[in-house]
């Protein structure tokens, strides 16, 4: 089968690998990272130009099954592929439990998170998409962790640290200890958690942006069960 990917996931290049041998494989980047990790099989790289763009590349790649892999935050993407005529398999990594002894606060909205803060030392990790909306927060101190740099507007106390996982839970230990944070803003992204499991030993308060609504139809949570669901579709 001619399998479409819409990646930018550790899932998503875990599926490519896996099913790189079965199918012809097409992972679709959007392309804001200068250097992403390139999984098996062909690449494409940049937005279709909507639902209609979307729809004319499948048919231009007679692609048979889209398997929906971007991050749970990606929900244009994902509401674009919803809407597609092929069948479609969303691949969402589960998201993150509270352990006992967590106090997460929940919030809707990366805007929600900004206006949750109290003054103080805050590590953000909700990508460098999301900055802009704790620009406001001149009482506050910002490390934003990111793989590529924040766009302008910016907080004024702002220090930026650019990296990419996978992270340890030393690492954060040491990250969250060295700048003496008191608050950590991310996204119920799921996946690792070693800076959860970090501010949970260091009693750093954790405000948890929930992910949106995933689109109706079949849904995995893992790479492997996706490949298991593409082998029982029957054959085009
Ligand atoms: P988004 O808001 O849902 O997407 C905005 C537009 O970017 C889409 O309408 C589409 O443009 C294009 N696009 C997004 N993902 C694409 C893909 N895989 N291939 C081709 N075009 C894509 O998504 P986003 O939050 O900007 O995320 C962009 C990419 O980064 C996704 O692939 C996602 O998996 C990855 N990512 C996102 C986050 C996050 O927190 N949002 C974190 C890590 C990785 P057109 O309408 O023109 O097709």
């Amino acid at each position: 089968m001619r399998v479409l990917i819409l990646g930018g996931t550790t899932e998503a290049r875990e599926l490519a690998a896996l099913i790189a041998g079965e199918h012809h494989v097409i992972t679709s980047l959007a392309g804001r990272t200068s250097a992403p990790r390139l999984p098996a099989g062909e690449v494409r790289v940049g937005g279709f130009g909507g639902v209609g763009g979307l729809a004319d590349y499948l048919a231009e790649q007679r692609i048979d099954v889209l398997v929906d892999a971007t991050h749970p935050f990606a929900a244009r993407m994902s509401a674009n592929a919803a809407a597609m005529a092929v069948p479609t398999l969303i691949l969402r990594r589960p998201g993150w439990v509270a352990s006992p002894g967590d106090e997460w606060q929940r919030v809707a909205s990366v805007e929600e998170a900004a206006a949750a803060l109290t003054a103080g030392r805050v590590f953000l990790t909700t990508g460098r998409q999301t900055i802009h909306a704790f620009a406001h927060r001149d009482d506050c101190w910002f490390l934003a962790r990111s793989v590529e740099p924040p766009a302008p507007p910016l907080p004024r106390n702002l220090e930026v640290l650019l990296d990419r996982g996978p992270f340890t839970v030393d690492g954060e230990r040491r990250l969250l200890a060295g700048h003496r944070i008191d608050v950590l803003v991310t996204k119920d992204s799921g996946g690792s958690d070693a800076k959860l499991a970090a501010a949970r030993e260091r009693g750093v308060r954790v405000i948890l942006i929930d992910r949106p609504p995933l689109p109706a139809g079949p849904a995995v949570p893992t790479a492997e069960a996706a490949a298991q669901w593409l082998r029982r579709l029957p054959s085009r």
